[in-house]
C-alpha cells in the first residue's frame, strides 16, 4: 500500500502565535498533530517538545503508544526544569502506518477521522470536560458544541508523570483517508462540513488547504492544523484506486461553461454572429456564473455584528459584496454592553460563519458567557460536581484547567 499526504498549519485569526505543532514523516510512516497550551509561548514549547520526542522514540523502535508516553515524559521534564514553562501541556494525536495497518495513539482533544467509501467517522474520543458530560448524559452533543467550557481538557501530555494513551487500530483499504487535526478546525466547522470537504477534494493537499481556509472563514478563533493521509493501492492488492478516482463534484458545474455555444446549423453563414456566439456568449456565460457565484457566496455566508447597540445575526458579508447587501436574519436580546471587551471588538468588524447554525451556536455562546459573567451559578455548580466525580483522573489537570481555558 502507498500513501499520499497533505498538511497545513495556520495561526488562525484570533491568536497571536501558533502553538500547534505537527509531524509528517512518510519515510517512517508517522504523522502527528499536537496542540499546546500554556502562557507566554509555553504551549508552543510543549507541542514542539512532544512532537520531537515522539519522532525520536518511534524511530528508535518504540510502539506509537510508547512513543507518546516518551513524549509525555519529555514535556513533563521540560516543564519541571523551567519555571516559565510550569503548567504547560499539549494534546497529541499520532498515526503510525505499517503496511496496510494504521495504529493511532491519542491524548487530548485533537481528533482523528476516517473516511471510507465516502462516509466520515470520528475515530478518537475527546478527552474534554464537555465530552465527559455528554457521556454521563448531562449534556447533549448539541449543547457540548457551544459550551463555554468546551476548551477544558481532562487529559494532556506534560501535566503528570504518567499518562493513559488511547490506541486504535485500523486495517486500511485502498481509498481510505485519515484526517488528524487540532480543535481549531473542529470548533469552527461541523462534522458535516468537514466530511463534505474531504469528499470534494481528492487531492490531499487541496483538502488540507480548503479545510484550513474554511475554518478561517468561519472565524479562525484558534490555531488550525490539518494532516490528511490517503491510502492508495500500489497495484499489489489488485484494487485500482487512484486519488483521481474519488469524484470531485466541485469541479462539475464549471464544465458547463466550457463547450463552445451556438455551433448550430444555419449559423455558419453569418461570420459576425458566429464569432459573437463563439466568443461573446461564453464570456457572458462565464461572467454570469461568476456573478451568480459571488451572490451565492454572499448569501450563504452569515455574520454576527452590531446593529445599533443590538447583537444581530446578518445573512451576507460585512459591508456587502458586489452589490449583494447583507440582510438582518434576526436580532438577539444581547446588547453591546452585555459583551466582553474582546467579543465587542470582534463583533464590530463582523464575525463570519459558513452556516446559519454555526452563527447561532456562536450567539448561544455569547449568551452563556453573558449569563456566566452576570453571576449565574448553574455553570459553576455543574463544573464543581464534575470535578468531584472525576477527582482521580482530573485532579492533576484541575490545576491547569483555568489557564487552559484562557490560553487555548
Ligand atoms: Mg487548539
Amino acid at each position: 500500500m502507498k500513501f499520499a499526504y497533505g498538511k497545513r498549519t495556520d495561526v488562525g485569526r484570533g491568536r497571536p502565535e501558533n502553538e500547534d505543532s505537527h509531524l509528517v514523516a512518510p519515510a517512517d510512516g508517522l504523522y502527528a498533530v499536537a496542540d499546546g497550551m500554556g502562557g507566554h509561548r509555553a504551549g508552543e514549547v510543549a507541542s514542539a517538545t512532544a512532537i520531537e520526542a515522539l519522532r525520536a522514540a518511534y524511530a528508535g523502535g518504540g510502539r506509537v503508544d510508547e512513543a507518546i508516553e516518551a513524549a509525555n515524559a519529555a514535556v513533563f521534564a521540560r516543564a519541571a526544569e523551567d519555571a516559565a514553562l510550569r503548567g504547560m501541556g499539549t494534546t497529541l494525536t499520532a498515526i503510525a502506518l505499517q503496511d496496510s495497518t494504521a495504529v493511532l495513539g491519542h491524548v487530548g482533544d485533537s481528533r482523528a477521522y476516517l473516511m471510507r467509501d465516502g462516509a466520515v467517522t470520528q475515530v478518537t474520543e475527546d478527552h474534554s470536560l464537555v465530552e465527559q458530560l455528554v457521556r454521563e448524559g448531562r449534556l447533549t452533543p448539541e449543547e457540548a458544541l457551544h459550551h463555554p467550557q468546551r476548551a477544558i481538557i481532562t487529559r494532556a501530555l506534560g501535566v503528570d508523570r504518567d499518562v493513559v494513551v488511547d490506541t486504535y487500530r485500523i486495517d486500511l483499504k485502498p481509498g481510505d483517508r485519515l484526517l488528524i487535526c487540532s480543535d481549531g478546525l473542529t470548533n469552527m466547522l461541523s462534522d458535516d462540513t468537514i466530511a463534505q470537504t474531504l469528499r470534494r477534494h481528492s487531492d490531499p493537499q487541496q483538502a488540507a488547504d480548503t479545510l484550513v481556509d474554511m475554518a478561517n472563514q468561519a472565524g479562525g478563533d484558534d490555531n488550525i492544523t490539518v494532516v490528511v493521509v490517503d491510502a492508495l493501492s500500489d497495484g499489489s492488492d489488485g484494487a485500482v484506486v487512484a486519488p483521481a478516482a474519488v469524484e470531485d463534484d466541485a469541479a462539475a458545474p464549471l464544465l458547463d461553461t466550457q463547450p463552445p455555444v451556438g455551433e448550430g446549423p444555419g449559423r455558419r453563414s453569418i461570420p459576425g454572429l458566429r464569432s459573437l456566439l463563439l466568443w461573446g456568449l461564453p464570456i457572458l456565460a462565464v461572467a454570469g456564473v461568476a456573478f451568480g457565484a459571488v451572490g451565492w457566496y454572499a448569501r450563504r455566508t452569515y455574520y454576527v455584528g452590531l446593529s445599533g447597540d443590538r447583537v444581530t445575526l446578518f445573512q451576507g458579508v460585512p459591508g456587502g459584496l458586489l452589490g449583494w447587501k447583507p440582510t438582518v436574519d434576526h436580532q438577539s436580546d444581547l446588547t453591546a454592553a452585555d459583551l466582553t471587551e474582546a467579543d465587542r471588538a470582534d463583533l464590530e468588524s463582523g464575525h463570519r460563519f459558513a452556516s446559519r447554525s454555526d452563527a447561532n451556536q456562536f450567539l448561544d455562546r455569547l449568551q452563556q458567557t453573558h449569563e456566566a459573567l452576570a453571576g449565574t451559578t448553574t455553570t459553576t455548580a455543574a463544573t464543581t460536581d464534575t470535578t468531584d466525580t472525576t477527582a482521580t483522573t482530573a485532579a492533576p489537570v484541575g490545576e491547569t484547567a483555568p489557564s487552559t481555558e484562557t490560553s487555548r
